[in-house]
């Protein structure tokens, strides 16, 4: 039996096509599978390994703060909590923020928060704006917010009160919600993650703002994925100079231990009451240092800037690289957040970068996401497009 059989189980569920290594310990943009061979990490856990893997500054932190205390319970303040949330407030120019675990809770929490909000002002069936190709998670609300049909089906019905439109097209939102006094939010990922790396334009992100605002309508957008730095600023609404009234977050926040929170702006931030939400992990002591510790060490050591600076230079090597190649489509992205579309299915390329020591993801059927740990140097920019720009040549060159 390999050490990857022995690794492997036949007591997980089902749910993920997973590919054959199992990996056993990294270091910074650098990880190592049970048989001792390296890869270049350029999906860094799905863009949550912000500080790359073994990080020196972030070890001792969590290992200091497991010595102390885990987990104590929301019945109790906990000091590092009230650390976290103003740094986020700081960050964010919002003002209050209710934490959790994952990216689907934080988004759960902004869609009961839309819900209260239509409810104290009298709208007994309030609606919320979607949109197509988004990713909010798997839970049975935030996949019905889902707009991937594939990822619904089976898990009918779908919770109601949610109105789908197309990206980046300010006539179709208004069209879809003319005359309906029931809307209450506007909900989006400034660039969607799961469903292919596609931006919502800078004009479009102004227009819908100043329409929230003429409608009382929440402006709330999931900045779980693109968010905490990833795009060379903590939010990737900023780029419009824009502030949403809610934001959920997770993946990056924790650098790897699973924290989520939802951040509000003074819309937003009253709703909840006492006995209105909660989660028994949601803002725990290690989750919140691991936090903490995440965004102080961005902050010292530049990593917003890194991500801008070394983002260009990866999406422009690809460029290069792949300009010209019948099949290839686009790159697109910012920061360290990209994808490379070809004009066909390519799944099959995860597996091949595997075997060619790169960790990459294909989201969307036809696009290659890049989401690696924000301390990615240009030197290792440079090795993921040496090895990747083959295989994608190579690919593109087999007959369909
Ligand atoms: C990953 C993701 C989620 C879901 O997060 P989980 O932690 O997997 O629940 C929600 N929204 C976006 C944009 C994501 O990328």
């Amino acid at each position: 039996m390999s050490a990857y059989q022995e690794a492997s189980s036949p007591h997980t569920m089902n749910t993920y096509g997973r590919l054959p290594i199992a990996l056993s310990h990294g270091q910074g943009c650098r990880v190592w599978d049970v048989n001792g061979k390296s890869y270049l990490d350029g999906l860094g856990g799905i863009a949550v390994n912000t500080l790359g893997h073994n990080h020196p500054k972030l070890v001792p932190a969590l290992q200091d703060q497991i010595g102390k205390i885990i987990h104590s319970c929301n019945y109790y303040h906990i000091p590092h909590q009230e650390a976290l949330a103003a740094k986020l407030v700081e960050l964010s120019g919002l003002t209050n923020v209710f934490f959790c675990s994952t990216g689907l809770e934080a988004n759960e929490a902004a869609l009961k928060l839309a819900r209260k909000f239509g409810h104290d002002k009298g709208i007994e069936r309030p609606e919320i704006v979607v949109y197509e190709k988004a990713f909010h998670g798997r839970s049975i609300a935030t996949l019905s917010a889902t707009g991937n049909t594939k990822i619904q089906k089976g898990f009918g019905p779908m919770v109601e009160g949610f109105i789908r439109v197309p990206l980046n097209d300010i006539e179709a939102l208004k069209a879809a919600t003319a005359n309906n006094p029931n809307v209450t939010a506007v909900f989006f990922e400034t660039i969607q993650g799961e469903g292919g790396v596609n931006p919502m334009r800078i004009e479009y992100l102004q227009q819908v703002r100043k329409l929230c605002d003429e409608r009382d309508w929440l402006l709330m957008i999931d900045e779980v994925q693109c968010g905490m730095g990833r795009t060379g600023k903590w939010f990737a609404h900023q780029w419009a100079g824009i502030k949403p009234d809610v934001m959920p977050l997770a993946k990056g926040l924790g650098s790897g231990v699973p924290v989520g929170a939802v951040v509000a702006g003074p819309k937003a931030a009253h709703i909840f009451q006492p006995g209105n939400h909660g989660t028994t992990f949601g803002g725990n002591p290690l989750a919140m240092r691991a936090g903490v510790e995440t965004i102080r060490i961005m902050e010292e050591d530049g990593l917003l800037e890194n991500a801008a600076k070394v983002g260009a230079h990866l999406q422009a090597g690809l460029r290069n690289a792949l300009e010209g190649v019948a099949g290839f489509k686009e790159v697109r992205g910012q920061g360290l957040m990209i994808g490379v579309e070809l004009t066909r299915p390519c799944g099959v390329l995860a597996q091949r970068a595997v075997e060619a020591g790169l960790l990459i993801s294909v989201t969307a059927d036809s696009v290659i996401r890049l989401v690696p740990p924000l301390i990615l140097t240009t030197a290792e920019a440079d090795e993921l497009v040496a090895i990747l720009c083959p295989l994608i040549k190579q690919f593109l060159a087999e007959p369909v």
